[in-house]
């Protein structure tokens, strides 16, 4: 049982259409997320039973669901599309954990929708699963996101380049609503929306805020905060259009997301991003401008409009010293050092020898603990150097151990482990989920999962492949 309070539901009729899931052929649980159930005060038995599977897989909609497809707009490498919208996904509806939470349930992957375009509404299992390991591993590293509570293989084939066994995904967050959910209704002028949708946000993520401004300034304030983390992991989202990019501050839409193994600023995978727009180095920028178009959406609301544009460009440019602030509590952390003004000298060497030499971005900082991050440079001379500044410093262990995992999920391993899956064999899935998950433990069954690729296993590009 599922106790639903569906308040998006409750929102004005242009901001959603109602849908249910498409049926599937043969549905058979692939994964279910045990921790997070629970958590959820959800029965894990339940929830893996027939029943449960049946409405994880859209066949059954839930008592108290109220499915709907949410629409908005967003600008997709910088160009606007106007109406985009859930085009493969639908909300169950929301409920409260037992902490007092409200979360989102959503199916995705679960058949076409009024927003489909030409889309057929599904999804293969590769990114399903992708989706479950790197958004259960950004969890696991306290970083906020939405969360994976189950994937389930449908039985039927998605065709995209060829034939491939289809997969939903069960979704939770704190919700869905984007930085493109306000752009859907501010380009059709219709501020009385856009207003609806200010108080809605406010009082499930922003109880705090008592208008745009103030909602404004504290979404700049949680995206600082979320990519600053992002970049202390090595980790590329790889599609931060605005659809892609949650109110919530909870990262969203992991696409062809992927960690850096070797070291660079200017990384990129995704292979539709050719001129780099969502590199590793570009997200603080992209978000600041993704913010910026938030703003645009709350300017109409903010009275007089010389002076909102005043204060609304003031709260978007707030996001440069708290994103600056959040790099240096993050990348101190990562150094064992807890003041970050005196660590940052040493942050920007250490990462200007590593890009250098293309040093393991995870390798380096999780070695730094025990003395073999040396090993991950070809020439060590100036590592060696600056070790003895650092030293100095007196490094926190125990803060690097936190802070520095041991593993992370390996865009070779993640491959593997779809492979694998496809062949019907889930067990590689299963360790690499428990590794990831406990992503600082350092246990010697998993240290292969540490190994960085050989330069057969490297990955060169990700796909939207959806
Ligand atoms: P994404 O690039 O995954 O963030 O998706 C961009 C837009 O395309 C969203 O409106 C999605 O709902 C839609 N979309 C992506 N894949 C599909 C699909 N297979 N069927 C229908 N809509 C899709
Ligand atoms: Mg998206
Ligand atoms: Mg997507």
């Amino acid at each position: 049982m599922i106790r639903f309070d569906n308040s998006y539901a409750r929102l004005p009729k242009g901001f959603f259409a109602r849908v249910s899931p498409t049926p599937v052929a043969e549905p058979r649980l692939l994964a279910l997320n045990c921790e997070l159930a629970t958590r959820l005060g959800l029965s894990v038995a339940w929830l893996g039973s027939d029943a449960g599977v049946q409405i994880l897989a859209g066949n059954q909609v839930p008592e108290g669901a109220e499915p709907l497809a949410q629409a908005y707009a967003g600008h997709q490498f910088g160009g606007f599309v106007p109406q985009l919208g859930d085009g493969r996904a639908v909300l169950l509806g929301e409920m409260i954990a037992p902490d007092g939470t409200r979360f989102d349930i959503q199916l995705k992957g679960s058949g076409q929708t009024p927003f489909s375009r030409r889309g057929d509404g599904r999804a293969w299992m590769g990114p399903v699963l992708r989706e479950y390991i790197v958004s259960e591993f950004m969890a696991a590293m306290q970083v906020p996101t939405t969360r994976a509570l189950a994937a389930v293989a449908t039985g039927e084939t998605v065709w995209r380049e060829h034939g491939l066994p289809g997969a939903v995904l069960t979704r939770v967050a704190a919700s869905h609503i984007r930085v493109g959910t306000f752009q859907y209704f501010a380009v059709r002028g219709q501020t009385e929306a856009v207003s609806a949708l200010v108080d809605h946000v406010m009082s499930r993520h922003y109880p705090h805020a008592n208008g745009p401004l103030s909602f404004l300034e504290q979404v700049v304030a949680r995206q600082a905060e979320t990519i600053a983390q992002w970049m202390a992991l090595g980790f590329i989202h790889g599609v931060m259009n605005t659809d892609n990019m949650a109110v919530s501050g909870e990262t969203i839409d992991y696409g062809p997301c992927a960690f850096m193994d070797n070291y660079h600023p200017d990384t990129v995978f995704s292979s539709i991003d050719q001129a780099g727009r969502y590199a590793w180095a570009q997200q603080p920028q992209i978000a600041v401008w993704n913010l910026a178009q938030l703003a645009t959406c709350l300017i109409p609301l903010m009275g007089d409009r010389d002076a909102a544009i005043e204060t609304a460009t003031r709260a978007v440019h707030s996001f440069a010293p708290l994103y600056q602030a959040a790099w240096l509590r993050r990348f101190g952390e990562k150094l064992g050092l807890h003041d970050g003004n005196a660590a940052q000298p040493l942050i920007e060497e250490l990462l200007t020898t590593m890009a250098s030499q293309r040093a393991d971005f995870t390798r380096v900082f999780a070695g730094l603990a025990d003395g073999s991050a040396r090993a991950e440079f070809v020439d060590p001379a100036p590592f060696d150097d600056w070790t003895g500044r650092w030293q100095a410093l007196g490094p926190d262990i125990d803060v690097m151990r936190r802070a520095n995992p041991a593993r992370i999920p390996r865009n070779h391993r993640i491959e593997e482990v779809i492979a694998a899956a496809v062949a019907d064999d889930l067990a590689p899935f299963e360790r690499l989920f428990a590794a990831i998950t406990h992503p600082c433990d350092h246990r010697d069954e998993w240290n292969d999962l540490a190994d960085k690729p050989t330069p057969q296993q490297v990955v060169q590009h990700t796909y939207c492949g959806t």
